[in-house]
């Protein structure tokens, strides 16, 4: 990674795909991997708070969500500091920056002796489900890369939720932290505003397999592959026990699965909307094509 390689690593959400934050020639790598919008801005890891409060400015509202859920799956959209290491082309040229410490210990181990921001977006293709087991990111993006870390199944399975805090607090992508937890700490949220640019996981159709992708299919047709929620004998069932961390943790694996036997479509089970849910139905819509 010190010598401008791309590196496959896992976290805790999904595996990344993940270069020095403050090269541009490294970021422009990982765009052109990915076959990715140049607009879209990448997210900066870090090691730990102090690490990243040498990139961004933390408010009190920031410093609380730090303190309560870092390591883990939350991302902070903050001021970039003054003398902030990651480079433009990582913000696509914006004056914020958007930073996390994954809870993975492969991650951080590989940050905490890197010692700068990395990025690491998703390591599919862009538009495809994010890998969440190392031979899908190896499938997906392992050319490009000059090492890959194999870490094991993704125990989220899901992207970070990513909150931005630059004038209202505002839910940008729903995540495995969930609204409820984040009000909780910093009182109610904004709704993120339409301009998918700002944030591009918000694009309607993302994180889409090669077939049609049908939602809230109690009944399946013939020909269908069915990811299935809740009680019953199927070849993907997301839950048996209807639990939305497994649901959650199996998504994308199983999206791709069925993907892979070429059905005339993906039928997916109702998934309740409450908690974790709000996220799980985000990335369905958007697998769907539909605007969330
Ligand atoms: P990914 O790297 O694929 O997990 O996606 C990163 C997410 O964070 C995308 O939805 C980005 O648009 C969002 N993001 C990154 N940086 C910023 C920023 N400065 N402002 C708003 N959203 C951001
Ligand atoms: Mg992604």
């Amino acid at each position: 990674m010190r010598a401008g390689g791309l590196v496959i690593l896992p976290t805790e959400t999904v595996y990344g795909l993940a270069g020095d934050a403050s090269d541009p020639a490294v970021v422009a790598a990982i765009f052109e991997a990915k076959g990715r919008p140049r607009f879209n801005p990448l997210i900066s890891h870090v090691a730990d708070l102090a690490a990243a409060e040498k990139i961004a400015i933390f408010d009190d509202r920031a410093r609380k969500l730090a303190e309560r859920f870092w390591p883990g799956p939350l991302t902070l959209v903050l001021p970039i500091a003054p003398d902030t290491p990651v480079c433009d082309l990582a913000r696509a040229g914006l004056d914020t920056v958007a930073v996390r410490v994954p809870g993975h210990p492969m991650a951080h181990a590989l940050l905490a002796r890197f010692g700068g921001p990395v990025v690491a977006p998703s390591a599919n293709r862009s538009g495809r489900p994010s890998p969440t087991n190392f031979a899908d990111a190896v499938e997906e993006t392992g050319v490009s890369a000059a090492a890959a870390l194999d870490g094991g199944p993704c125990e989220v399975g899901l992207e970070s939720t990513v909150v931005a805090l630059l004038d209202e607090a505002r839910l940008l992508r729903p995540g495995s932290v969930t609204r409820a937890e984040i009000e909780a700490l910093i009182g109610p949220l904004a709704e993120a505003e339409a301009d998918a640019k700002r944030s591009p996981g918000r694009l309607a159709r993302h994180y889409s397999p090669k077939a049609p992708v049908r939602l809230n299919v109690e009944t399946p047709e013939p020909g269908e592959a069915y990811l299935a929620f809740g009680p019953g004998d199927h070849r993907w069932n997301l839950s048996p026990s209807s639990d939305l961390r497994e649901a959650a943790a199996r998504l994308f694996a199983y999206l791709r699965d069925a993907d892979r036997t070429d059905p005339i479509a993906i039928a997916v089970a109702p998934i309740p909307g409450h908690g974790l849910g709000e996220a799980i139905n985000d990335r369905l819509k958007r697998a769907a094509g539909f605007v969330g």
